[in-house]
């Protein structure tokens, strides 16, 4: 029985102790799952508990839904939020030390729901991300890159300017793959190099490298942030995230004017990247001479090696398999045993797309080519696209094909 089912039997009275209890044993209970995030939500009959594992949001435990707005107030005020307050989105950061000097990340939105005949109730959704360093590893080797995803990520690492960008959707990694790219650096170099980073948040304490919490209650944005750290005398600048057009802005100027610049953007593809700062109005033939990679990634789940076995996936999957890969394909996928929790996973590993910008992709961003194009000429000048290196890892029955099909689109060229 899980020590939050133990602590909702146990509970009596519903004090301040009570809560706090229940409250650490979710958050156990999580942590020891090795969940990535934890869902608390209303639904029609209950207060419904939902934990993200390897990716994959999975139902734990059903809550009186009268135990709601305590559980919400216990949360806010390990937060410093204001716990009465109920009705306007809230985010704020926790260390649990119930499961061990763990970092939490906290989101309160208010949602309504259908209540009897016409009338809605208020309610909120939480979700709590846990940070947890232990089931962290910040070794380039350990992500799961094939070896010339590796060494190229390595060698753009070498140099000592540009701007190196990460993309990939929420929870693909980007986090863990830039923390790693400022370990090797500093393995590399030791204190001869100076890193300084600029994060909202920081996640973790690496040694030897300056870090920046961004405080926006403060004013301390990211372009306020960088504009005086450029006085700092970095070699290296790591941006959390780049969001805006003065951020983008100050971000390939200091690409262009001798540091190393490694940044996090949002878009939907590795080519799309180039797209996304021309809107953020960066002119082509800066971010041209600028940029020097691009690196696409995303984290999908490893069938459990005890119980993977193979099969035939369904037909209908199969036709949108590129028939070059039918021929030697051995699919795998695991039945579920006690080690992978019957999920059939275990683990998960990084997908890549390393586009290396060289002077045909250079001439191309100058001339504002569709994202498209620019994906095609990377892939002509040897670049091996997420889909390619996805359906390799499904062909040779590491991951199942459907895992690969749920989070990667093909390519259109294929
Ligand atoms: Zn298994």
């Amino acid at each position: 029985m899980s020590k939050t089912r133990q602590a909702l039997e146990h509970h009596q009275t519903g004090d301040d102790a009570d809560i706090a209890h229940i409250v650490d044993c979710i958050i156990v209970d999580a942590i020891s799952l090795g969940s990535s995030d934890i869902h608390i939500e209303p639904w029609d009959e209950s207060l419904v508990l939902r934990f993200r594992l390897n990716g994959v949001l999975k139902e734990f435990e059903h809550i009186p839904l009268e135990l709601a707005e305590k559980i919400s107030a216990r949360l806010k005020v390990m937060a410093n939020l204001v716990n009465y307050e109920t009705e306007k989105p809230q985010e704020g950061h926790a260390r649990a030390n119930a499961g061990g000097c763990v970092e939490l990340r906290l989101s309160f939105f208010p949602v309504v729901r259908g209540g009897e005949g016409n009338s809605f109730s208020k309610g909120e959704k939480i979700v709590i991300r846990i940070f947890d360093p232990k089931s962290r590893s910040f070794d380039l080797d350990q992500l799961g890159f094939d070896a010339t995803t590796s060494d190229a990520i390595k060698e753009l690492l070498g140099r000592p300017t540009g701007l190196l960008l990460l993309t990939g959707p929420t929870g693909s990694g980007k986090t863990t793959a830039i923390y790693a790219a400022l370990c090797h650096l500093i393995q590399k170099f030791g204190s001869s190099i100076s890193i300084s980073t600029v994060e909202d948040p920081v996640e973790f304490n690496l040694p030897k490298i300056s870090q920046a919490q961004i405080n926006h209650a403060r004013d301390f944005t990211y372009p306020i942030a960088l504009r005086s750290l450029m006085r700092q005398d970095p070699q290296v600048i790591m941006i959390g995230e780049i969001r805006d057009p003065e951020t983008a802005a100050i971000a390939v100027q200091a690409g262009l004017t001798g540091h190393l610049v490694i940044s996090t953007i949002h878009s939907g593809s590795t080519a799309g990247v180039f797209a996304r700062m021309i809107n953020m109005n960066i002119e082509p033939f800066l971010l041209a001479s600028a940029i020097i990679g691009v690196l696409g990634l995303r984290l999908v789940r490893n069938n459990c090696p005890l119980c993977a076995m193979p099969y035939q996936p369904d037909a209908a999957l199969l036709k949108r398999v590129p028939e070059s890969y039918l021929a030697d394909a051995s699919w795998r996928r695991g039945g579920g045993c006690d080690t992978c929790n019957q999920t059939g996973f275990e683990g998960r590993t990084a997908l890549a797309e390393m586009l290396t910008v060289d002077e045909p992709i250079r001439d191309a961003v100058m001339e504002k080519m569709r994202t498209r194009k620019l994906q095609a000429i990377a892939q002509e000048q040897g670049m091996t696209s997420l889909w390619e290196s996805g359906m390799a890892r499904a062909t040779s029955g590491e991951i199942p094909i459907e895992e690969i099909l749920r989070s990667v689109t093909e390519d259109p060229l294929t």
